[in-house]
């Protein structure tokens, strides 16, 4: 291809609308274009990288056996109230576009594919002979992010290769989870990128084990917790860990464990609490307030008790919420912290915000309009293992001293609701203490189970002559975000080095000067013979000073640049290394024998750095 048929477009400012440099680099480099939140178009550049990305996916899908199929896109609604999830996708703040079509009738841009999926296993595969069977698809997928950013990391279209695995016993579902791993490992090196796989929360997917492949990058969205040995690694919305010990409170309990009261004019926070009074904020116990939205219309105050040093999960918690109330009240659409506003529109009294305790009493809520008229009470490990603390005494301006839980007449459900940090023991080893990471998920894999077969009563005919639903994985993996996430793992100050597997072009031959006929001449012929050899090669035949050309050509990222200049009435061009800059001055004649072996090398991907 020549540049000048291109449509190459490079912007030599930052756009105004990029914050990272993955996608200020694919704007500036003429790979995408914004045609509203979330929603890009895929330059000609941008669209040989997807290409090659679900290249390298098909090739490592077909290798494992999966077939390759496309699914609808159009979902009807009635679909994903069999399985239970329109609601909570289309509700609160669920992501799925919907619309009505002109008979009146509900449908959803598919987000995700398990219902249309497992309907469809549900009428093909009746016999565990068929089993197991595994699809996949590399299409584009809809959401309306609460938050699109980052061009096409968190866009409201992307492109997204999803599989469904569908399996008679666990064990055959644990066999096909590993291959997927296997080949998602696969997968990333080939595409160059260095990608480590984390324990992770299960979502509004659901199911029992998930692991996620996350990009590890300073631009990352999730924070990835690790062990130094590397046996632990997790998404800190699932992470577990050690909390630091806590240092008992001076004085201990008081004989009755209520409390003394102190008086703590508007110190509302634990460290303004802590500092005039000399306490750590691990001898103090918080008190946070949400409401929790299930679908069909319980709003339920939740009282959560924690220690004043560790922070809410929420991820966990509205785990622990959708485990009490999913069954019977459908999905949790919302958890928010209770407000006075929220108090409010209740026509409850206001509460004294900053001085609240465990044993705030549920008569606050009598008379609520909508809420449940008690709290559902949790509390932490780390909070629950406090023999004694500082909590709030529920009127202003008070906290109270030396309580225990027993003398607050408290003893509220104990779970794991705490955020693991950097810092903390681990469990396998509380030698080693976790470390942080940023990282860009790149591809989630999950052990469904029996969740949407049995939902959608999608069922096979068992060997032993009976009728059982399926058993399912699902793995997808974020075509667009992965060729963005590359961008972001290989770049430089002047542009894109991207790696060769998934460049959009191998080779860019730049005559310096192409009104020089002898520069011109040579430049074609080693173009046509590059392409002739099967390598991606561009021609940038434009009337061009050579540094413009240079500059695009480090921009856009092209591994290999052949520079024919001045040395071409000698026969000689200079070769350069995109990655690391490296040159070399060599005989025209001998390019391709010292080129091409070297490309297709890098092809494999594993020679990525
Ligand atoms: P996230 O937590 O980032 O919102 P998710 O857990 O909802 O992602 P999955 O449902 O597991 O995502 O989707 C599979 C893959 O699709 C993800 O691993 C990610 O790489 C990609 N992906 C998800 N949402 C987006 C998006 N809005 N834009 C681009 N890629 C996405
Ligand atoms: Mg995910």
């Amino acid at each position: 291809m020549r540049v000048s048929r291109l449509m190459l477009v490079t912007l030599r400012d930052d756009p105004a609308e990029a914050e990272i440099p993955s996608h200020k680099l694919l704007l500036r480099a003429g790979y995408i274009r914004r045609l509203a939140p979330g929603i890009y178009a895929y330059l000609p550049l941008m669209w040989r990288v997807l290409r090659k990305v679900s290249q390298v996916v098909r090739e490592e899908m077909e290798r494992t056996g999966a077939l390759e199929t496309l699914l609808p896109q159009l979902q009807p609604a009635e679909l994903w109230q069999r399985s239970g999830r329109w609601a909570g996708y289309t509700d609160g703040e669920g992501i799925m576009f919907h619309l009505e079509d002109r008979q009146g009738r509900q449908l959803g841009l598919g987000p995700t594919h398990e219902e249309v999926i497992t309907a469809l296993a549900g009428d093909l595969l009746r016999s565990y002979r068929q089993l197991p069977v595994n699809l996949y698809q590399i299409q584009t997928k809809f959401r309306d992010e609460i938050r699109p950013r980052f061009g096409l990391m968190r866009g409201r279209e992307f492109i997204m290769k999803d599989a469904y695995s569908f399996h008679a016993d666990e064990d055959s579902l644990r066999e096909t989870y590993a291959a997927m791993d296997g080949a998602y490992r696969r997968i990333f090196a080939r595409c160059g990128l260095r990608a480590v796989a984390v324990e992770a929360d299960s979502g509004a997917i659901g199911g029992s084990a998930s692991q996620e492949f996350m990009v590890t990058a300073e631009a990352g969205e999730d924070l990835i917790l690790t062990s130094p040995d590397g046996q632990y690694a997790a998404n800190q919305e699932r992470a577990v860990s050690l909390a630091p010990a806590a240092t008992p409170l001076a004085g201990g309990a008081l004989a009755d464990g209520q409390g003394e009261p102190l008086s703590t004019p508007r110190q509302t926070s634990i460290e303004a609490l802590s500092a005039a009074h000399g306490f750590l904020p691990c001898q103090v116990v918080k008190v946070l307030l949400l409401v929790a939205r299930f679908e069909q219309g319980l709003e339920q105050p939740v009282l959560v008790s924690l220690r004043g040093d560790q922070q809410l999960n929420e991820v966990k918690l509205a785990n622990a919420l959708a485990a009490r109330f999913g069954q019977t009240h459908g999905a949790l659409l919302a958890l928010a912290p209770l407000s006075e506003e929220g108090l409010i529109r209740e026509g409850l009294q206001c509460l004294p915000f900053g001085f609240l305790g465990p044993q705030l009493d549920d008569r606050v809520l009598a008379g609520a309009r909508q809420w449940q008229p008690t709290f559902l009470r949790f509390r932490d490990h780390t909070a629950a293992s406090l023999e004694t603390f500082v909590c709030g005494a529920n009127s202003p301006d008070e906290h109270l001293v030396g309580a225990t839980w027993a003398g607050l007449g408290q003893n509220p459900e104990t779970l794991d609701l705490r955020s693991a940090q950097p810092g903390d023991r681990c469990h396998h080893d509380p030698a080693q203490t976790l470390e942080a990471r940023r990282g860009i998920e790149v591809g989630h894999i999950f052990q469904l189970g029996r969740k949407y077969s049995t939902a959608m009563e999608a069922r096979f005919a068992t060997e032993a002559g009976g009728e059982e639903p399926f058993w399912m994985g699902c793995y997808g993996i974020g075509v667009s975000r992965l060729a963005q996430a590359a961008v972001e793992q290989h770049h430089d100050g002047n542009g894109i080095c991207w790696p060769l597997a998934i460049a959009p072009y191998e080779v860019i031959v730049v005559p310096a000067n192409v009104a020089d006929d002898q520069q011109r001449n040579l430049a074609e012929r080693l173009y046509d013979e590059l392409g002739n050899a099967g390598v991606d090669v561009l021609l940038d035949d434009r009337p061009e000073r050579a540094g413009v050309k240079f500059k695009d050509s480090e921009l856009i990222g092209i591994p290999w640049r052949v520079v024919v200049g001045r040395g071409a009435a000698d026969g000689r061009v200079e070769l350069v290394e995109r990655q690391g800059g490296g040159s070399e001055e060599l005989a025209a004649g001998s390019l391709l024998e010292q080129l091409v072996p070297r490309i297709q090398a890098q092809r494999c991907g594993l020679s990525e750095g």
